[in-house]
């Protein structure tokens, strides 16, 4: 397979792109993360260019563009509502917040710019004038199924330590290996991840977990990557767990919360939502998170009242995902097999029919309100919130009786009517 014989599909608007620029005497060429995963017949998430042309003359050559990273030859151009980032060819100095280096060069030289970049597979040119261009052999890398640096790997880590996760992260995401000497300096440099910044190593780690081989986490424990950015697998790995929580992840389908909660699912609620939260989650991931790793150590409830009151308890907005993630870890020797897949099956059955026949499983759901306790004589304050919260756990139980006018007698009659201010606030006093 030589160069020349590889051919890429760039999709219309890159391929206009890049016919502009170079009608104007400029070189341009889709790069990086695109070619690579045109190459393996994968779908790109998105196309960058490079190209020799000043970020000045990008902006004067399309409609519209945005300045993305000016300074470090950035400009967005927007076509057809899709952003496409075309970047001046340039020569990085040391990385600072990762995303752009400290200082940057301008090069007329499009090896200089792939030079730059992290891996042989990311390092890759291509536009239907010139083909590929590999300098760094990326292809005989793909070929090998090989994350390999371009350059000398200890001293690419050292110019921006996140390129270690990075490795870990490419093979987790293509099913690669990652070749001698870059993981011998992926260890010998792991400690240097302590100057990135927590978002960007959570980008990367988000990535590594969400990939089609998170088993490759394991890369992170041998090479003691994850000591510095997620000890909670060192320590699952001590306990003797970590094995099995790995292979319940490469099961597991690609959701978000599920498998961050398999991956702290020997932790707490506490300490779940601590980990998150140093890692810089959002607090939906972290509140959904930790809640389900709670959840997790409960028993499965095989009533149809047991359950409602468990959607309750566990919160309606994560029931969904506390049974799918109950499917997976049934099975995982962690949880200490404590319920079968029928009962799994029997579980969701009885939640599926809950959740169609509308019955109620939350305080909104209850036909009878804070309003109407006042009306009948409930002063304002924390009984109201117990009084309700007593009808509720009826309603629960039996959902014949959520109806207003049923839940209005039920109260009078458990009170003695007349006596409901006295009654009620005496108990406060
Ligand atoms: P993905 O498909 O996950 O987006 P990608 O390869 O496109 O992967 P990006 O982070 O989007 O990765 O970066 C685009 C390209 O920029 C890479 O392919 C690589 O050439 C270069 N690059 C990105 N980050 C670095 C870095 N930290 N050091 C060197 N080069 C980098
Ligand atoms: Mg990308």
């Amino acid at each position: 397979m030589t160069d020349m014989m590889i051919n890429i599909r760039i999709p219309e608007s890159v391929e206009r792109i890049l016919k502009t620029l170079m009608e104007h005497g400029y070189e341009a060429y889709a790069v990086g993360g695109c070619v690579r995963d045109a190459v393996l017949g994968r779908t790109p998430n998105d196309w960058d260019i490079t190209t020799s042309a000043k970020p000045e003359a990008v902006k004067r050559l399309f409609r519209k563009t945005i300045d993305t990273g000016i300074a470090h030859g950035t400009v967005t151009v927007m076509l057809d509502h899709t952003g496409y980032e075309v970047t001046t060819y340039r020569i990085d100095g040391e990385y600072e917040d990762g995303r752009h280096p400290k200082n940057v060069e301008f090069t007329g030289n499009l090896v200089e710019d792939l030079r730059r970049r992290d891996f042989t597979i990311n390092a890759m040119a291509y536009n239907h004038i010139h083909g590929l261009v590999d300098a760094f052999d990326g292809i005989g890398d793909i070929r090998c199924r090989r994350i390999r640096c371009v350059g000398n790997p200890s001293d690419r880590f050292n110019e921006d330590a996140l390129r270690i996760l990075r490795a870990i992260r490419f093979a987790a995401g293509l099913d690669f290996e990652i070749e001698d000497e870059t993981r011998k300096a992926v260890a010998v440099l792991a400690g240097n991840l302590r100057k990135i910044s927590k978002e960007r190593i959570q980008a990367e780690l988000e990535k590594l977990l969400m990939s089609s081989h998170p088993e490759k986490l394991i890369i992170a424990y041998e090479t003691g990557v994850s000591k510095v950015v997620f000890p909670e697998l060192d320590r699952i790995m001590a306990l003797g767990n970590g094995n099995d929580i790995i292979n319940l992840l490469s099961c597991m389908e690609k959701d978000h919360y599920l498998r961050w909660a398999a991956l702290l699912c020997m932790s707490d609620r506490k300490k779940s939502a601590h980990i998150l939260k140093e890692l810089r989650f959002d607090n939906k991931t972290v509140d959904m998170v930790s809640r389900l790793v709670e959840a997790a150590k409960k028993d499965i409830p095989l009533t149809l009242s047991g359950i409602r009151r468990d959607i309750y308890e566990t919160g309606e907005d994560i029931y969904g995902h506390y049974i799918l993630f109950m499917k997976y870890f049934a099975g995982c020797p962690v949880s200490g097999k404590r319920f079968s897949q029928n009962d799994i099956r029997m579980w969701e059955g009885y939640y599926r029919e809950i959740i169609e026949k509308k019955q109620c499983i939350s305080m909104k759901m209850l036909q009878i309100n804070g309003r109407d306790l006042i009306e009948l004589g409930v002063p304002r304050g924390g009984k109201i919130g117990e009084e309700l919260n007593r009808l509720l756990y009826l309603v629960l139980d039996d959902p014949e009786l959520n109806e207003r006018d049923k839940l209005i007698n039920i109260f009078k009659n458990h009170h003695s009517y007349n006596n409901i201010s006295e009654e009620i606030s005496g108990n406060n006093s």
